[in-house]
């Protein structure tokens, strides 16, 4: 069972932060300057190595002095959660690369033998580059994702990076320096001129990377704008972040903290929606006394904090740590939202979790949990045409089958209509199910291939 937590004391965070902490970091370059990480075998640190010379490595010390538990390593969620793991490559990768890692100091071969084992986990799933990216005279806008009819994504350039790295981030493929692989826009003026144009967008949703990585001065270019009558038709601004877990210092004590709580507060003031998504992976990341400080900094200020996170074995495959999880983020005051099966991509291999899995998982978690938890949506795939939940399973007419619905879908129609797929005890993800009941497609295959043959979703909204 899970401990307890005690209550954290007004008191202790004054203490706390009244000595800020600096923000230190590092990546896989610096592994053996990790003084914690003295405590394993000289093998165990080469086999991180290996690991983080084809996944992206980066760790602050927050991280590794409040949120892992050392005498619990490896097994620790948070350890699992930023650490490279050998199990996150194949066998045959792994070794491969230990080879090249014991024969060559030279970084433009390991580069090289990188590149071709990234090349080969799926860096951009769910057709983002093809589909989501908008065009504008036969030019993509770059940093703009559009999938869905209401919400625009914008990614931009100064917050490509993130406090800490997530060793199963689906947006992996960002952070090793290939910049075909990047989202990115360093323009806020194309942002506003394309959210200017499209009046059906309700939601701007900022991404990363982490858009809390960037110093207030660039959020305050982004947002401030959007108060002008002509961006009347943006309700919400939801920001992406991790910054809670991994640097919660950004809302407390950093040097232009107070500037980001005052631009929240006009923001709301004005009468706009700021939506903090909030990524929790582990209820453990919620216990420190300058998470509490942030999280009841930001609440002051008039934002929501809605909370988000896949299931991932090895870090959070057990409906306890979820129902806790989701019991004390409705405590904080903060609404939980989506719980997302681990995607497609990266190390998949290690975190997957068969879909019928997450659905029990889910489903004994929100038994746990009171109603006012119970906002939370999901197990959720967020794949090529939509994001599919997985209802339960069920029988009709004596076959086993997954009832599944889309939360949100390229094309509008699509959502919340109940669809069936063989029962299959263990697949991972929708490309693996087929569909039950006779039924030779599933009720949207057609118009998903002709958008796919036409490369037309995002503009479709005209
Ligand atoms: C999840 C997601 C959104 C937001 O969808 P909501 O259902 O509104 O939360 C928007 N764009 C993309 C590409 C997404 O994956």
């Amino acid at each position: 069972m899970t401990p307890v937590l005690p209550l954290i004391r007004k008191q202790t965070v004054a203490a706390y932060y009244n000595v800020p902490e600096h923000f230190q970091v590092y990546t896989e370059r610096q592994i053996d300057k990790i003084e914690a990480l003295k405590q394993l075998s000289e093998a165990q640190r080469f086999e991180m190595k290996v690991v983080a010379n084809v996944l992206p490595f980066r760790v602050n010390k927050y991280v590794i002095e409040h949120l892992i538990d050392w005498q619990k390593v490896p097994d620790d969620p948070i350890f699992q959660l930023v650490f490279p793991q050998k199990g996150m490559l194949s066998p045959n990768d792994f070794e491969h690369m230990a080879s090249v890692l014991r024969s060559t100091n030279d970084r433009s071969i390991i580069v090289q033998n990188a590149n071709e084992i990234r090349h080969r986990l799926n860096p951009h799933p769910a057709e983002q580059q093809s589909l989501n990216v908008p065009c504008e005279d036969n030019e993509p806008i770059e940093g703009i994702q559009h999938k869905y009819r209401e919400t625009v994504l914008f990614f931009p350039g100064q917050g490509q990076v993130c406090h800490s790295f997530c060793s199963f981030c689906f947006r992996w493929a960002q952070f090793i320096g290939d910049k075909n692989l990047r989202f990115s826009n360093t323009e806020a003026e194309k942002l506003h001129q394309y959210l200017a144009r499209y009046k059906s967008i309700s939601d701007l949703l900022i991404t990363g990377g982490d858009p809390m990585v960037m110093k207030t001065d660039h959020l305050v270019a982004y947002l401030e704008p959007l108060l002008r009558p002509e961006f009347d038709h943006i309700q919400t601004i939801r920001v992406g972040t991790k910054s809670l877990s991994f640097w919660p210092h950004r809302y407390v004590s950093d040097e232009d903290s107070n500037q980001l709580i005052i631009l929240l507060e006009k923001m709301v003031k004005a009468g706009k929606h700021i939506a903090i998504m909030a990524h929790f992976n582990h209820w453990r990341e919620m216990v420190t006394p300058v998470v509490q400080e942030a999280i009841s900094r930001l609440r002051a200020s008039g934002v929501v904090i809605r909370t988000q996170s896949p299931l991932l074995n090895h870090i959070n495959n057990d409906p306890e740590v979820w129902a806790y999880m989701w019991r004390e983020q409705v405590r904080l005051g903060l609404v939980p939202y989506y719980m997302f099966v681990e995607r497609d991509t990266g190390a998949r291999r290690y975190f997957e979790v068969p879909l019928l899995r997450a659905w029990q998982v889910y489903r004994e978690a929100l038994q746990r949990v009171s109603g006012l938890g119970r906002t939370v949506r999901g197990p959720s795939m967020s794949a090529g045409p939509g994001k599919v939940e997985i209802q339960g399973v069920s029988e009709i007419n004596g076959e086993k089958v997954f009832v599944l619905r889309f939360l949100q879908a390229r094309n509008p129609n699509w959502v919340q209509q109940p669809f069936f797929a063989q029962f299959d005890p263990e697949a991972t993800w929708l490309d693996q199910l087929k569909p039950a009941l006779g039924e030779e497609k599933f009720f949207f295959q057609d118009e998903y291939d002709a958008m796919q043959k036409k490369q037309t979703s995002p503009r479709a909204y005209e």
